[in-house]
């Protein structure tokens, strides 16, 4: 029986799609998979991989060109997030949480001052952050207690933030504050915060599972003094602009889950054609076969409801059941197909000497961030109860 081909992840690509995921992925197999298992141990990013993203123009893919942007679309951002994570999912949430929801929330929500201002910084040089969860509050996003009071000539933000990407690396934050409490949800107001902004700093960093050479930082604000102008969107806003964001960052997301399941994939059927068992590679066992088979289908399910929920957005259509269902199923069948992979390389598998744990472990943040599984589910129900 002839060996079961890997699945291409250039299938629904055009020839401009194709050339631009290769470049990436080259790069990705040159420039970090030599450092992969360094900066997981170390869980740290090295510095110049995000340098490198910028020279590329990888931090600005779809930002217009007035702004410093490559000007392509919100497809390409989501080829690039494949590609990386292909190779390292912490490398590809630094260009996922930069396109997806920093320069996203930029381009939907700024006014043009703002987007002039901040815009050809995140495209040339600098890395943001995006900071919506506290301790007390995730799934319950707009039960968040940071407070932001007018102070006449400025704003003076209070509270803390959790769990945020890019944290230690970031120069520029957008910070969803309340600035009355008493409109719940309607007082969320969006900020963008720099650095060394007074009253800002930086907390502690979480040791993870996975994705560890990507920084989770705490966020503290006391007395932080934000400029009158810094306000995205308009003041009691800042709800929708979560909202709309994330919506389009599940997208990218579901790219980040596709991608690791087709690096361990990858590896995995690599090594079923090397490992003899029984005097034969166990890849010509009718068994192993199945199980290839069936992962490929669900990388490729996967694929399709990403690239579907992508291709939905840069049309302007209606995209946000689709954005869910394509993250509640990437997640899952990342988590299925890599650890579907650990058995096929049997102990080595469960070794860092094999890639494939490292897939495993960075596939369960997927069914966390940008939303857990649960409220992904949440929000496709809503869709088919609607009537
Ligand atoms: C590595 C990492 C990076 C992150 N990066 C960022 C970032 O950059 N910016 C940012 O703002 N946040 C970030 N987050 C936070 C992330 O978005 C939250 O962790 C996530 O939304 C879940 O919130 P929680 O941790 O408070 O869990 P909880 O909301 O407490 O949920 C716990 C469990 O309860 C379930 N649950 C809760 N409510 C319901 C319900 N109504 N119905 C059914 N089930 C429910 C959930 O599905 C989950 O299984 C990051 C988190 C991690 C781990």
């Amino acid at each position: 029986m002839s060996e079961i081909p890997v699945v291409s992840p250039l299938t629904h690509l055009s020839e401009d799609e194709k050339f631009f995921y290769d470049t990436i992925k080259q790069f990705a197999d040159e420039k970090i998979k030599p450092f992969v298992m360094e900066m997981d141990k170390k869980a740290e990013l090295r510095p110049e991989i995000p340098k490198q993203f910028f020279e590329m123009g990888l931090m600005g893919i779809h930002v217009p060109e007035e702004y410093g942007g490559a000007e392509t679309n919100f497809f390409m951002s989501v080829l690039a997030i494949e590609a990386l994570a292909s190779v390292d999912g912490s490398a590809a949430v630094v260009v996922d949480v930069q396109n997806t929801l920093v320069n996203n929330c930029f381009i939907n929500w700024g006014n043009e001052q703002i987007k002039k201002k901040y815009l050809p910084q995140l495209t040339s040089g600098k890395i943001g952050a995006y900071a919506l969860s506290e301790a007390g509050s995730g799934s319950d996003a707009f039960a968040l207690q940071c407070r932001a009071v007018d102070k006449g000539d400025h704003w003076e933000l209070n509270g803390q933030k959790m769990w945020i990407t890019n944290g230690n690396e970031a120069e520029i934050f957008i910070v969803f504050a309340n600035i009355n409490p008493e409109l719940g949800y309607k007082g969320i107001t969006a900020f963008v915060v720099e650095r060394e902004f007074e009253g800002f700093s930086v907390g502690k960093k979480e040791d993870k599972l996975g994705i560890r050479a990507s920084s989770t930082c705490e966020l503290i604000f006391e007395n932080c003094k934000v400029p009158k102008e810094n306000v995205l969107g308009e003041a009691g806003q800042g709800y929708k602009a979560a909202i709309e964001t994330l919506n389009e960052g599940r997208i990218g997301i579901g790219a980040q889950m596709v991608g690791i399941a087709q690096g361990a994939f990858d590896a995995g059927v690599q090594y079923t054609k090397e490992r003899l068992q029984f005097g034969k590679p166990i890849s010509s066992f009718q068994g192993v076969q199945f199980q290839l088979a069936d992962a490929a289908t669900k990388l490729e399910a996967a694929r399709l409801l990403v690239y579907n929920a992508a291709r939905m957005k840069d049309a302007g259509l209606p995209f946000l059941k689709q954005a869910a269902m394509s993250k509640l199923y990437s997640s899952k069948a990342a988590q299925e197909v890599c650890s579907l992979m650990i058995d096929l390389l049997g102990g080595y598998g469960f070794t860092k000497e094999y890639p494939v744990e490292k897939f495993y472990r960075d596939a369960k943040i997927g069914t966390i961030y940008e939303g857990t599984s649960n409220m992904q589910l949440q929000t496709i129900a809503k869709f088919l109860l609607k009537d």
